[in-house]
C-alpha cells in the first residue's frame, strides 16, 4: 500500500547538549576513556533485545522500527555520543522477504508507543531486518538514511535473523560503524513529548544486488546497571524520523509538500 501520508513538520534539531563522559560512563558502567571517534554509538541491551526479538519473530519477512534515545556533544570535544536506549517496533508494517513497507497504521502505532514509553527521548535512528540476506545498507536503505536520517550521528541498525548478525551504520552516507552495548537503564521519567503526533508511511526495499560494506565488529556487551535520575540526560537534538523508500516508496512531508515516489 502506498497511500499519501502526513508527516508533521518537525522543529529543526537543537544544539546537542554537553555530555560529561564520567557521568555517562558510570551510569551505564561502561569502561574506558572518553571516545575519540567523530561519533560513538551506545545501544542499550533493552533496545538490542527488542530488535532481536522483533527480528526473530519474523524470519520470513522484513520488519523494522525506530530507535529512541539521545545524542550529546562530548564536553570539550567534537565527538558526538549517541545513546539508543529504546527500540520501538513498527508492528503493523507490511513486510516481504526483501521489502518492508511501514504503513500509516504502523507509524501510528510507533508514535503512540513512543509517546507512552519514550516521550522524553528523541528519535535517533531506525532499524530493520534482512532475513537471510546479511547485514548491509541497500541502495534504498541509503536513500532512506540520507533523506530522513541526515544527522551525522543518526543510526541505522540492520539485523539478519537467520545468522543473528547485527550491524550499525551512521550518518547520511550510512557508514558502517561499531557500537557499544550496555545493560538496561532505569526507565526515563515521563514528560510530554515536544513533538506531538506524527504519522507517516514508509516503505523499505531491498535491491538484492547491492554489495555489503565491510563491517566493523561490535564490541562485547559491557555490564551496566541503571542510570541515576540526576544524570545528564538533558534534552536536545533533533527530531527526525523515519521512513524509507522501496521499490516503490511514496512519502509526503506535510507542510513541506514533499513527495517521493
Ligand atoms: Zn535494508
Amino acid at each position: 500500500m502506498s497511500r499519501m501520508v502526513s508527516w508533521q513538520d518537525l522543529d529543526p534539531p537543537e544544539p546537542l547538549a554537553d555530555l560529561r563522559w564520567e557521568e555517562f560512563r558510570r551510569g551505564r558502567q561502561v569502561d574506558g576513556p572518553p571516545p575519540t571517534a567523530p561519533v560513538a554509538a551506545f545501544v542499550s541491551q533493552t533496545a538490542l533485545d527488542a530488535m532481536r526479538d522483533h527480528a526473530t519473530s519474523s524470519p520470513g519477512a522484513e520488519v523494522g522500527g525506530i530507535l529512541c534515545g539521545q545524542a550529546y556533544r562530548l564536553e570539550g570535544t567534537a565527538c558526538v555520543v549517541v545513546d539508543a536506549s529504546t527500540a520501538i517496533p513498527a508492528l503493523a508494517a507490511d513486510g516481504t522477504p526483501v521489502h518492508l513497507q511501514f504503513t500509516a497504521e504502523a507509524w501510528d502505532h510507533v508514535f503512540a508507543e513512543r509517546s507512552r514509553a519514550a516521550a522524553d527521548l528523541e528519535i535517533v535512528g531506525w532499524y530493520h531486518t534482512h532475513p537471510g540476506l546479511g547485514v548491509f545498507l541497500s541502495r534504498t536503505d541509503r536513500h532512506t538514511q540520507a533523506a530522513f536520517f541526515g544527522q551525522e550521528w543518526n543510526l541505522a541498525v540492520v539485523l539478519d535473523p537467520h545468522s543473528g548478525d547485527i550491524g550499525a551504520f551512521f550518518g547520511p552516507e550510512g557508514v558502517a560503524t561499531a557500537f557499544i552495548p550496555y545493560a538496561a537503564i532505569a526507565p526515563a521519567p515521563q514528560t510530554p513529548s515536544p513533538l506531538g503526533p506524527l504519522s507517516t508511511a514508509l516503505a523499505l526495499g531491498q535491491p538484492a544486488s547491492v554489495p555489503a560494506p565491510a563491517l566493523e565488529p561490535t564490541r562485547p556487551a559491557l555490564g551496566a546497571r541503571g542510570i541515576r535520575p540526576g544524570s545528564p540526560l538533558a534534552r536536545m537534538l533533533l527530531t527526525a524520523a523515519g521512513l524509507f523508500a522501496a521499490g516503490v516508496v511514496i512519502l509526503a512531508i506535510e507542510g513541506r509538500g514533499r513527495t517521493q515516489a
